[in-house]
């Protein structure tokens, strides 16, 4: 696609190169033939005395239509130019991105189908399970806790398709003062409990005060935090820092996992973006997260950036003034 385009340029400024060349060389055969013309009649109708001076006055007038028209020549042929490459980088950008849309929505469809499906399908064996069997306390126990990481799933999945929606319209942010300190380790703690396996650092010095919204700044702690360990998977070690700096809060999350392309790192934030085809993935999820994230970091009036991590992995980095 991006040999077409740039063979279908060159071909098409070639045409318009030399459109121009014939168009001068036929202005100056014009302009040979006239001030033949107007010599000839000058010698015919005068006689040799009168001619030097209005001849050449007539002369030099030709010659300066001749500059000015040679001037609009090229002037026309340069905003043709222009207007070519400015219209076909338009064309292939709007193409581009209906591309990345449809690919963004099949892989939408297909990873939400499957992220409904699954919990779904679980939830009604265990259902059935329970109607049908006689079960141990301790098959029953087994089967509850399934059913509530199941249940949870599902639960986020349509949280975060609503709060999708929801940012793009009507969300209301309520910024207050907090310390983040004990926020941030919450949410550490209710990860660990659900992936005990992950190796996660938290430095922080001291209490760390923040003008925030708390929900919002939990959402996108936790959904950080969530990817990091979901692209780091068999072994996620993940270093956190948070620092209350100059009025200004920085927090890091740095894993050790897949890391993020740099042609992909200004994609992934946009809605149903999902590196990769969803055909082939492993992983699970739908491509809304980082989306809601940058979302609502910005409502805060916040920056949030991603870089690499050494020797792998990735870094993300936000920052909201206080
Ligand atoms: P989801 O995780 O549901 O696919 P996200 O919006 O959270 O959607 O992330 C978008 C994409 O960005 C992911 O599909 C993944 O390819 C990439 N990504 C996000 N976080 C990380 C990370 N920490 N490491 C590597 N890739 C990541």
């Amino acid at each position: 696609m991006k040999y077409l385009y740039y063979t279908v340029m060159m071909y098409m400024l070639l045409a318009l190169g030399w459109w121009t060349v014939l168009l001068l060389r036929t202005h100056n055969e014009l302009y040979n033939v006239k001030t033949d013309l107007v010599s000839i009649q000058f010698q015919n109708e005068n006689s040799p005395g009168e001619i030097s001076g209005s001849l050449s006055q007539e002369l030099q007038s030709l010659t300066s239509a001749y500059h000015n028209k040679k001037l609009m020549i090229l002037g026309e042929s340069m905003v043709f130019g222009l207007s070519l490459v400015l219209g076909l980088s338009f064309i292939r950008k709007s193409y581009q991105n209906t591309l990345i849309a449809s690919k963004n929505e099949k892989n939408f469809l297909l990873s939400v189908t499957h992220e409904l499906k699954s919990p779904l399908a679980a939830i009604k064996l265990i259902g059935e399970t329970f109607q049908k069997r006689h079960l141990s306390n301790e098959q029953s126990r087994q089967l509850q806790d399934n059913l509530c990481s199941e249940t949870n799933r599902l639960e986020s999945l349509i949280n975060n398709i609503l709060m999708a929606s929801k940012v793009r319209r009507d969300f209301a942010i309520q910024m207050k003062s907090i310390n983040v300190q004990p926020v941030i380790e919450k949410i550490i703690q209710n990860q660990l409990a659900m992936h005990p396996y992950v190796d996660l650092q938290f430095n922080t010095h001291g209490s760390c005060i923040a003008h925030v919204d708390q929900d919002a700044f939990s959402l996108i702690i936790s959904n950080l935090i969530e990817n990091a360990i979901k692209y780091s998977m068999p072994y996620p070690s993940i270093v956190m820092n948070a620092e209350c700096k100059e009025g200004t809060l920085h927090v890091t999350i740095a894993d050790n996992g897949i890391g993020i392309p740099v042609h992909e790192r200004e994609l992934i934030f946009r809605r149903f973006y999902r590196i990769g085809d969803e055909n082939t993935r492993s992983t699970q999820g739908t491509g809304l997260g980082l989306y809601i994230v940058k979302s609502l970091v910005e409502a805060m009036k916040g920056k949030i950036i991603v870089r690499q991590n050494t020797p792998k992995g990735t870094i993300f980095e936000v920052t909201i003034k206080s």
